[in-house]
């Protein structure tokens, strides 16, 4: 039974309403060996992760992670704590029907690097590091020279930190996140935690952070902006406190009435229940700019006339069809734009991280042992998780 309560935060906010502490789980620990086994072609760990498709509803147990040894230009890192995002359960589930098994997911990592390459320059064991959804990239291709090693035009594309490479599913080289005890990363695909930020709670922005800040960066989301945040889970309540911090006025849109507080607790000046009919035609041509953070399909038709003229919609997280195909009508009359963004490069995810650090900015966060996973994917999936559970691995 995972305890839903556990809150740090010694950052100031603005959410006074807020006092949290850390409340240490009562669940059995069982702490994974830590031991790295040499092996022929590269070393051993402990980790977790779902065997493959057809067995057991794809639930994640200890598994052996079999591993490269570091290259040249490649870290080591024992991971301390590592963020549980609703992508780890879609990957999983195969609900892309793209998932390489065995899947050991995980892509929000924090971790201490205990072994480098000869090659490696700008960092050294024993330094604190982030890993986000990448490990690797040509790093020659124009779109890794421009720092969107994301969207890596070489061979394979980019590298993801678990299920291999993003552009070559029909290959079956793999790659296994952040559920294990070490991974690999290159060098250059490392990001600097800054002091400011708690090392637990700053995971999430690895890949939850990074995934709201580009596209508010890209679409020049700026101070006096009216901006909606949909959706407010893992990615929303993050994207609250960034268009906060970039001078918005924020509005929270949900359709749970109990997280209206909450988001309010975030910084949201406003906040719009979903469901409420009349509220949403009452906000119609009201936002510069929406953010739609919801992971499972819905109806974007809902949020297009909240838009103001030549307002910006942009969803993040859904990766497949909306419900309903959208009526153009309402896109066309008044000049809006759709749009949709994936994650962000490497030296934007520094910036965000710096941001973060500059602006007081947390994920909200409930610690679990590794040995809760499966229960924490049941209520990722079950819309139950508050924020982001985030996997201690540092005892
Ligand atoms: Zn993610
Ligand atoms: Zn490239």
């Amino acid at each position: 039974m995972i305890k839903c309560h556990n809150r740090h935060n010694h950052h100031q906010r603005n959410t006074k309403q807020y006092s949290y502490k850390i409340v240490i789980m009562e669940a059995e620990i069982k702490i994974l060996d830590k031991s790295v086994r040499k092996t022929s072609n590269g070393f051993s760990v402990k980790g977790y992760g779902a065997k493959g498709a057809s067995i057991d509803n794809n639930i994640l147990e200890q598994i052996d992670v079999e591993r490269a040894n570091p290259k040249a230009d490649e870290v080591l890192i024992e991971v301390l704590y590592c963020g549980v995002c609703h992508s780890d359960v879609h990957q999983v589930n195969n609900d892309w029907k793209n998932t390489r098994y065995p899947c050991v997911p995980g892509h929000e990592v924090i971790g201490k690097i205990v072994e480098t390459g000869a090659s490696v320059s700008k960092f050294k064991v024993g330094q604190i590091v982030g890993v986000g959804c990448m490990v690797d990239s040509c790093q020659t291709c124009n779109p890794c020279k421009n720092g969107d090693e994301h969207f890596c035009a070489g061979e394979h594309g980019p590298t993801m930190t678990y299920n291999g490479y993003f552009r070559d599913p029909g290959s079956d080289y793999n790659t296994f996140g952040g559920f294990s005890t070490h991974i690999v990363s290159n060098e250059a695909f490392l990001l600097t935690i800054p002091e400011k930020l708690e090392l637990s709670s700053a995971a999430p922005l690895l890949c939850a952070g990074v995934t709201t800040y580009s596209p508010m960066k890209q679409w020049g989301v700026k101070a006096g902006d009216n901006v909606a945040i949909v959706g407010i889970g893992g990615l929303g309540h993050v994207a609250i406190q960034i268009a906060k911090a970039l001078g918005a006025k924020v509005t929270a849109i949900t359709s749970h009435e109990s997280k209206k507080e909450e988001a309010k607790a975030f910084g949201a000046d406003d906040v719009l229940l979903s469901t409420d009919e009349d509220a949403m035609t009452k906000n119609a041509l009201r936002y510069d700019y929406i953010l739609i953070t919801i992971p499972v399909p819905f109806d974007i038709n809902d949020y297009i006339n909240l838009l103001t003229y030549r307002g910006s919609l942009v969803t993040v997280g859904l990766l497949g069809e909306y419900e309903k195909p959208t009526n153009n009508m309402n896109v066309a009359i008044f000049d809006r734009t759709l749009g949709g963004s994936f994650i962000g490069g490497i030296s934007q995810t520094q910036e965000m991280l710096d941001f973060c650090a500059e602006h007081d900015i947390a994920p909200e966060v409930e610690m679990i042992n590794i040995n809760q996973v499966n229960e924490a994917f049941d209520k990722v999936k079950n819309e139950e998780v508050r924020f982001r559970y985030v996997i201690d691995m540092s005892k």
